[in-house]
């Protein structure tokens, strides 16, 4: 079964009425395709936000939705979240998603291949305007099965031609990241000195945690796996529990576990002065901006800050250099400075000001 929404030309939507009964969703995709797989019989959804600048880029999320509605929901916002992304790192990509709704009981073995080859085709049915590559819930290995229906994809292990592991450059771009915080912050000095507390030692977490360390920062870090604990040492650093780190008193506060990490429960709570990380959708809602503006809490947007892994993995479909995926990564410290200094102009919050910047990018390249 296969249920497609497709733009027209004149910009109108034809919504089937198989989809009217899902909740609303900002509907401004260029294409959403919802197939269900023959070898599988499990759903997999593909967003194409935009391909105004480029091909739809955006990785796979393997994940158990309750209701398939919210596998819908999650594929097209993230696709949304992936063109303002591209766009504000002046990467010439569009913003897509895909999404294989899992059995709530896990996908492994020949059931997970079979999910896995039907995603592929469900991905080369689409020509080229849309580009997958690894997210949550998706592996490596998932990736190398879904290339053997699709070769539009990116972020394969370097023995299969691919660039690898994007988290080391999301590392080194949320650092550049957090530099452009310090400077506008404080006006003077660099990282070291300077207090951060990081949350999540995962991929980029600990590669992040060790390169403030290195960078001369007080590091504290936390994690909910009590087996990340042993990093601490390594680096020099302090260890708190995860049910207090978020509140922990720092310079920068260090996102790099899952969203909605900031609440309205806890913005009045902070005690940081910064708040810039790698999770995506740190704020459980938009209007956490203005509050965190109102407390003098700088926010670095995330899309901005976490854009390094995509700038990696763009660099492979351009003909990868190692050197200039870390000297882009590095680029996002004068982006981010780009966004305080348009939020400066609009008085607006760093979140609005850069969606203002990618859709000035967006809108320009529609002109041409
Ligand atoms: P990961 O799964 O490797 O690491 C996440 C870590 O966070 C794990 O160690 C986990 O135990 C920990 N964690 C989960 N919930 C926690 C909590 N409540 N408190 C403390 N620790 C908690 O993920 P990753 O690849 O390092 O990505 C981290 C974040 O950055 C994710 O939100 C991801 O979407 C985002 N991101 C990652 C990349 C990338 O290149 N990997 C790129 C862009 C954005």
């Amino acid at each position: 079964m296969a249920i497609a929404i497709r733009r027209s030309s004149n910009g109108k939507i034809a919504t089937p009425p198989a989809l009217a009964t899902i909740a609303p969703v900002a509907l401004d995709h260029e294409q959403v395709v919802v197939r269900r797989g023959e070898r599988s019989g499990l759903y997999s959804v593909i967003a194409v936000h935009s391909t105004v600048l480029g091909p739809a880029l955006g990785g796979l999320r393997i994940w158990h939705y309750p209701d398939q509605g919210d596998a819908l929901r999650d594929a097209m916002r993230l696709a949304a979240g992936m063109t303002l992304k591209a766009a504000a790192a002046g990467l010439d990509l569009g913003g897509g998603k895909g999404v294989i709704c899992a059995p709530p009981d896990g996908l492994d073995g020949a059931h997970r291949r079979a999910a896995l080859l039907d995603f592929g085709d469900l991905v080369e049915s689409l020509d080229g305007r849309y580009i997958t590559a690894e997210d949550v819930g998706a592996s490596p290995a998932d990736l190398i099965v879904v290339s053997q229906r699709t070769s539009h994809l990116t972020g394969l292990p370097p023995d299969r031609g691919g660039s690898g592991d994007p988290s080391p450059f999301t590392a080194i771009g949320v650092e550049a990241a957090i530099r452009a915080c310090v400077a506008e912050r404080w006006r003077y000095g660099g990282l070291a000195g300077r207090t951060v507390c990081v949350i999540g030692l995962g991929h980029v977490g600990a590669g992040l945690a060790r390169r403030l360390a290195d960078a001369g920062c007080e590091v504290i870090v936390s994690d909910i796996d009590p087996g990340k604990r042993a990093l601490t040492d390594a680096l020099g650093a302090t260890w708190r529990e995860p049910g207090e780190a978020m509140l922990t008193e720092c310079d920068v506060l260090v996102p790099c576990a899952l969203g909605g990490a900031i609440t309205a429960d806890n913005v009045d709570s902070l005690r940081c002065e910064v708040v810039c990380g790698s999770a995506n959708n740190q704020l459980a809602a938009d209007s956490l901006a203005e509050a965190l503006a109102e407390r003098g809490i700088l926010y670095a947007p995330d899309f901005i800050a976490n854009a390094g892994g995509l700038i990696h993995v763009f660099m492979e479909l351009k003909g990868y250099s190692e050197e200039h995926a870390v000297e882009l990564a590095e680029g996002i410290e004068e982006t981010l400075g780009r966004v305080f200094a348009v939020a400066a102009q609009l008085g607006s919050t760093p979140l609005a000001a850069a969606r203002e910047l990618a859709d000035r990018r967006l809108r320009s390249a529609l002109r041409d």
